[in-house]
Formats: C-alpha cells, sequence, structure tokens
C-alpha cells in the first residue's frame, strides 16, 4: 500500500484542530499553547509507527485526548497527559525528558500511566493482583484513571484490527475491570459503551441478534413513547417548566444481561427503555420542581407504589442524583420514568469530570470522591490479601446496590445490600466489630447476622472478651469487614499454634522421631495439610494422633512409588504447545487423543461453537464456549492458560446440549415433544424432565447431537410443537 505523506499530514492537522475545539470553553490563557506543544512533542516521537489498522499512530493518542475533553470534561493538563500518554511506554522520550518540558504534575500523572499499562497490558499476569496496582496509583491522582479509561474505550472501538485471542482477552478484561471502575466513578456513558463493545466481541451472535430486533422493533417503540409523552409535554408547558422528554433506550449489554439472568426472550422484556425528563431548574429549587414533575405525571398516569426511587434526598454513592418511578402507561405497559435536572443529568452521564462545570457542589462531591478513594486504601493496605479473594470481595462491593443504615448519634453509614449487623460494627470501627456481640436494630435485639434494611438505625453492642470467630466470615459480605475478620483469625491460630507446637514436638521425641523442619514439612505433606501452621493447630486442639505419628514412621521408612502428578501440569503445557504446530491451535475431535481435553459440563460446547481451551491444573485441557458464564473470569485472570480451539468437522460424534421449553400444558404435549425428537435423525435423549404448574409446563431435555446446527434445526421443530412458547438452550441441567 503507498502512504500518501500529505495527505496523512493534513489529516493529523484536522483531527488536532477537532480536538481544539471540543476543549476550547474550559482552556484558560496559555493552555491552548501547552496543548499546542503536546501535540508536536507526540507526533514527532510517534512518527515512524502505525496502528495495527494501519493508520498513523499519532492517531490513536489525539483520539484519547479528543475522549478526555468531550465526554470525560478533563483540562488542560489532562488532554497534555492523553496526548503523551503512550510516549514514554513505546517511544524513545523519557519521564525526564516529558519532566523538563511539560513539569512535575504531568510527569507524574505520565509515569502513573506507563505503570499501569505495564502491569495490565502483560499477558502474563493476574489481574486481580494489577487492579489492586491500578487502585493505588489511581490514589495519586484520579485523571490516571480517567485517562487510562479513555484509553481502553477507544482501544475497544478500533478492536476489530486485533486478532480474535486479543479481542477475547481484551474484552474480557472491560468487562471484568474497566466498565466496573467506569460505573464506579458515575461515567455512565463510557460504561454503557465499554460493555457494549465487549459484547460484540465476547457474544457476537447474541450481540448482533439484540441489535438487530431492537433496529426493528424501533418504529412501534416511537409511536409509543410519542402516544405516552403527548398530554405530559402540554401540561409541562402550561405550567412554565423549561424541559426536555424523550425515550431512552437501554443499552444491548443491558437487555443481554436480563435475558441471561431472568431466562426471558427479548420479547418478553417490557422495559427496553426509560422515559426521561430533564428539566431546567435553579439550584435552590431542584428537589422541589422534580416533585412537581413527579406529581404532573402520577396525575396522569398511575404510579406502582414499590418502584419509587428518590435519589435527590440521599443520592447514591457514586454521585447519581435522580428521582425514578414506574407508572402505568397507555397500552397497560409499565414505563419507567426518571426525572431530574440539566446538572443532574450531566452528572449521571459523565460523573465526576462534570462536576467542574458546576462549581456549587464542587466541595461535596470531592469528598465523596475521596471518601470512595480512601476506602478503597484500606482495603488495599490489608497486609495479605490473597489477590483473587480480594478481588471477589471488592466485585461484590462494586456490583451490589446499597442501602444506608444509621448510628444511634444519626451519622449515616452506605453499605452493600444484604450487608448485615456485623458489617456495620466493622464500618464503624474495626475494634467495634471485633468485640461485637450483638446490635440493637431500632432499639430491639438483633443476632450479629442480622441483615440491615435500608433506614435502620443500629446501635452495636460490645464486650471487651469477645474475638471474632470462624462462622463470623459467614455473616458477613462486606470487604472490610472479612479481611478484618481473616486477619484476626490468623493471628488467632498462630498463637494457638505456637502451643501445639510444644505439644507436637513432645509426641514426635515420644515416637523416637526427630523434630526437625524436614520432618514437620514431611508429616505436613503426608497428612496432606497446607501448612505446619495448620498441623500445630491440630496438635493444639489434640487432632494429632499417636497412631498417624506411627503409620508416617513406617511410610518414610518404605514410601509408595511416587505419583507424577506434581508435574502434569506443566507437561501438558508442553505437550500443548506441541500440538499447537504452526498453526498455533488446539483442534479439537482430531486424532490427537494424545492430549487429553474434555468437554467443560459448565457450558456443554458442541462442535459449531466458538470455543476455547483452558489448562487446569489436575484435570487436562477443559473445552469451555466462548459466552460460557465462568468464560470472562478465566480470561482475563489466567489469560496464559487458555489456548485457541476449533472444531475439526469430518467426524460424526454425538455431544450433550441442554434444552428449556416452555408453554403452555396442552394434553399430550409431553408425548408430542418426545415424539419429534425421537423422530430426529440422530438424536439420542439423555434425560428428560417436566414440570407442571396452573397450566404452564416447563421442561428440561438433555439431548446428543453433532454440532450447533443440528441444535438449532432440532430447536426449530421443538418451537412448531402445539402450545411451546419458547425453546432455548440452556447451559446445564
Ligand atoms: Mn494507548
Amino acid at each position: 500500500m503507498k502512504i500518501d505523506v500529505a495527505a496523512e499530514r493534513k489529516e493529523i492537522l484536522h483531527r488536532y484542530k477537532l480536538l481544539i475545539k471540543a476543549c476550547k470553553r474550559r482552556l484558560e490563557k496559555g493552555d491552548k499553547e501547552k496543548i499546542r506543544k503536546a501535540f508536536e512533542v507526540a507526533v514527532e516521537a510517534h512518527k515512524e509507527m502505525r496502528r495495527k489498522s494501519g493508520e498513523p499512530y499519532i492517531y490513536h493518542p489525539i483520539a484519547v485526548a479528543q475522549i478526555c475533553a468531550e465526554e470525560i470534561g478533563l483540562g488542560a493538563t489532562g488532554i497534555v497527559c492523553a496526548l503523551l500518554h503512550d510516549t514514554v511506554e513505546d517511544t524513545d522520550l523519557t519521564l525526564e525528558d516529558v519532566k523538563g518540558l511539560f513539569g512535575e504534575k504531568v510527569s507524574q500523572i505520565i509515569n502513573g500511566l506507563t505503570k499501569i499499562s505495564g502491569v495490565i497490558d502483560n499477558t502474563s499476569s493476574i489481574q486481580a493482583e494489577n487492579f489492586r496496582k491500578v487502585l493505588l496509583t489511581m490514589s495519586e491522582d484520579v485523571r490516571v484513571i480517567l485517562i487510562k479509561l479513555a484509553d481502553r474505550l477507544h482501544n475497544m472501538r478500533t478492536l476489530e484490527h486485533m486478532k480474535r485471542d486479543k479481542q477475547m482477552k481484551i474484552a474480557s478484561e472491560t468487562l471484568f475491570l474497566y466498565a466496573p471502575l467506569a460505573h464506579r466513578l458515575g461515567l455512565n456513558t463510557i460504561k454503557t459503551e465499554l460493555e457494549d463493545l465487549s459484547l460484540k466481541y465476547t457474544d457476537t451472535d447474541a450481540f448482533y441478534e439484540i441489535a438487530v430486533k431492537l433496529k426493528e422493533s424501533e418504529p412501534e417503540r416511537k409511536r409509543f413513547i410519542q402516544k405516552f409523552i403527548e398530554p405530559l409535554k402540554e401540561i409541562l408547558v402550561e405550567q412554565g417548566f423549561s424541559f426536555k422528554i424523550f425515550g431512552r433506550p437501554k443499552s444491548i449489554f443491558s437487555i443481554y444481561n436480563k435475558i441471561k439472568s431472568k431466562h426471558v426472550s427479548f420479547d418478553e422484556i417490557y422495559d427496553l427503555f426509560a422515559i426521561r425528563i430533564v428539566i431546567d431548574s435553579p439550584l435552590d429549587q431542584e428537589k422541589s420542581d422534580c416533585w412537581k414533575v413527579y406529581s404532573i405525571i402520577t396525575d396522569f398516569y398511575h404510579p406502582s407504589p414499590d418502584r419509587l426511587r428518590d435519589w435527590i434526598s440521599t443520592p447514591k454513592s457514586n454521585g447519581y442524583e435522580s428521582l425514578h418511578t414506574t407508572v402505568m402507561g397507555p397500552e397497560g405497559k409499565w414505563v419507567e420514568v426518571q426525572i431530574r435536572t440539566v446538572r443532574m443529568d450531566d452528572l449521571a452521564e459523565n460523573g465526576y469530570a462534570a462536576h467542574w462545570k458546576y462549581k456549587e457542589s464542587a466541595a461535596d462531591k470531592e469528598s465523596k470522591l475521596e471518601s470512595w478513594l480512601h476506602k478503597i486504601k484500606e482495603m488495599l493496605e490489608n497486609p495479605d490479601p490473597n489477590a483473587l479473594e480480594f478481588i471477589d470481595d471488592f466485585k461484590l462491593n462494586l456490583f451490589s446496590d446499597e442501602l444506608f443504615a444509621f448510628t444511634p448519634k444519626g451519622d449515616m453509614k452506605t453499605l452493600p445490600i444484604g450487608a448485615t449487623a456485623l458489617d456495620f460494627a466493622f464500618e464503624i470501627h474495626t475494634k467495634v466489630g471485633e468485640h461485637c456481640i450483638g446490635a440493637k436494630v431500632n432499639h430491639k435485639l438483633v443476632p450479629l447476622s442480622y441483615e440491615i434494611k435500608s433506614g435502620d438505625q443500629i446501635e452495636i453492642l460490645t464486650s471487651n472478651k469477645q474475638t471474632p470467630k470462624d462462622d463470623w466470615l459467614k455473616y458477613v459480605i462486606t470487604a472490610k469487614a472479612k479481611s478484618k475478620i481473616k486477619s484476626n483469625l490468623k493471628e488467632q491460630r498462630k498463637k494457638v499454634a505456637g502451643d501445639g507446637r510444644e505439644i507436637l514436638e513432645k509426641k514426635f521425641y515420644k515416637n523416637k522421631l526427630d523434630f526437625t523442619l524436614q520432618n514437620v514439612n514431611d508429616f505436613c505433606n503426608y497428612l496432606k495439610l497446607p501448612s505446619s501452621l495448620e498441623l500445630f493447630y491440630r496438635a493444639a486442639l489434640g487432632n494429632v494422633d499417636v497412631k498417624e505419628i506411627k503409620a508416617f514412621i513406617k511410610f518414610k521408612e518404605s514410601p509408595p512409588v511416587k505419583a507424577h502428578k506434581k508435574s502434569e501440569a506443566s507437561k501438558l503445557e508442553q505437550l500443548v504447545t506441541n500440538a499447537r504446530g504452526s498453526t498455533n491451535m488446539l483442534v479439537i475431535g482430531d486424532d490427537m487423543q494424545k492430549l487429553d481435553y474434555k468437554l467443560s459440563p459448565c457450558c456443554n460446547p458442541i462442535p459449531g461453537d466458538d470455543v476455547f481451551g483452558f489448562i487446569t491444573v489436575s484435570e487436562g485441557i477443559k473445552i469451555h464456549r466462548v459466552n460460557c458464564p465462568n468464560a470472562i473470569k478465566l480470561l482475563s485472570n489466567y489469560a496464559y492458560r487458555v489456548v485457541k480451539a476449533k472444531w475439526t468437522n469430518d467426524q460424526l460424534i454425538s455431544f450433550l446440549a441442554g434444552i428449556k421449553i416452555t408453554g403452555t400444558d396442552e394434553l399430550g404435549i409431553v408425548n408430542n415433544i418426545t415424539k419429534v425428537i425421537s423422530n430426529e435423525n440422530n438424536v439420542n435423549m439423555r434425560a428428560i424432565n417436566f414440570d407442571t404448574e396452573d397450566g404452564m409446563f416447563e421442561g428440561t431435555v438433555m439431548v446428543y447431537v453433532h454440532d450447533t446446527k443440528h441444535l438449532s434445526h432440532l430447536i426449530d421443530k421443538l418451537t412448531k410443537v402445539k402450545g411451546v412458547k419458547h425453546v432455548e438452550r440452556i447451559d446445564e441441567k
């Protein structure tokens, strides 16, 4: 391909001008010169580089800066850093150069960005640990994380140019880390786009299916929305409101989630959109104006009493403010209505960055962000967090909705839904948690495990004699309480283990066994205990038997033939590497019987499914579907154990797949369904299970089929059986 240098040069300048246009309003004196300088330095540094698409590399930093300006609302320093974000990592420019040219602050942020790339984009490391580092870095300057999000967004927008395995890894990671992070920072627009783009690559078929259906149903939806808002408009004008009212479609990803979690079809989702009313209102009248609008709407449409959400009086901790209600609209359909002011809408869509525009509440918002960062820091400072456990605890807090409860003095604490009295105690103070013996909720005595409801007032009862117990871990759900209890239990065990060590030493001595490190470790292995601490602990509780010691001595004298288990995983990896050969691809269904692979029962892949192999420690390679419920976790945490895999198609082997059928309980329907299945060539049923209730029936059938084509053919036929309403493939029985 011939490159037209002059045309490219022109295009680069054009994109730069668009960038300046996007951030013009926010620039102060001298800012434009700084940005120009950063632009020139970046162009020069990246001049020999190209992206995977073949375009000049500089398009990428300009695009990232554009996102920072337009969609996040960063100022000049942020734009400068976005333009330079890949220079220190990928070009000859050093951090010292950046410092000399742009000063201390810019070089600090670039340093943060370079460090993050170092830990995140490295395929072989475990993501949870990286995530921890990201958050640590983030507490230095939030702009680091905002620019990294913009960087990821642009990379997701241009992901089509990457290879399939890279696409899967990047998309999974985006769903796992970046989208929740964007959500937590209140960057709703970016979160939604990240999720939709990820889905496009992790479950391509489902993505396009939903996209097409959304498009098809659009005219009908528009007509309904028109009908819904027409009468409201008139009254709002009459009442002197300046406002916008419109329908907001749900994102493809959120529809996808609903289909998966509720096991419904696209047509069964009634809330494909919400109505949003955005009003112009001065700060001191916001609340009363929003409630006025609420009153107007509910004069027209009947509200559902349990669907009123007031996030104006009590905003969510990511800053979200809005008034939500669900009303009975025309044609007997429930419709969600969101009422908010222009300021609230801007904050909801664009997050913390937008608050700089609304100086009045800036201090308030800043302190909330601060308190969130503070919480994260607290969790990170936990001395020995198991990385994966940490991320599970943390994700729980990221995703779950929140409730709030009050101390006896009226201080409000925000906790995830499902939090208990014990969580609340740890939220107040670690010492309060550790000595907690019970609580009084609204003046009534409750146990530690009491599940808090929003608005509860809680008094924690403590005793100096109390210490954390093992089963406390079952009562708490917050990451903070969990990690504090775990580390306290560990301390307790250490103390007990000290006594246990002496007991064990005496027992060894009695049996003429030397109390050496070697013997202790071997004894541990013999008993299959994870550590000597555990062994000592057992000894302290009197759970180490003299018989066991004698048996161990015998075992030492004549050990049985060694098993090879330990090296199996690494041997397997070697085998995979060899088998991949030049195609670098594991071929399933081929005659490579020497490779020990299994089809994973969690998603029952069949030929035709998009699949990957995952190297397990003891069970060989497991084949998963890429849209398996576990895939995202596997791909983003253990990318280095993932093997690309595809099917050969010249075999006629049968694979197990699950089908779920729902419908009305017609006479003989079970018989008709089994007839369809058994009349189908080469299909065998393995298990069948039907339930009927109130005239509805639901059944699951496990069948052996050849491939996805074969399966969808069968599903088509089943859909045509009289009384059957819906047929879908399921992951498990
Ligand atoms: Mn980049």
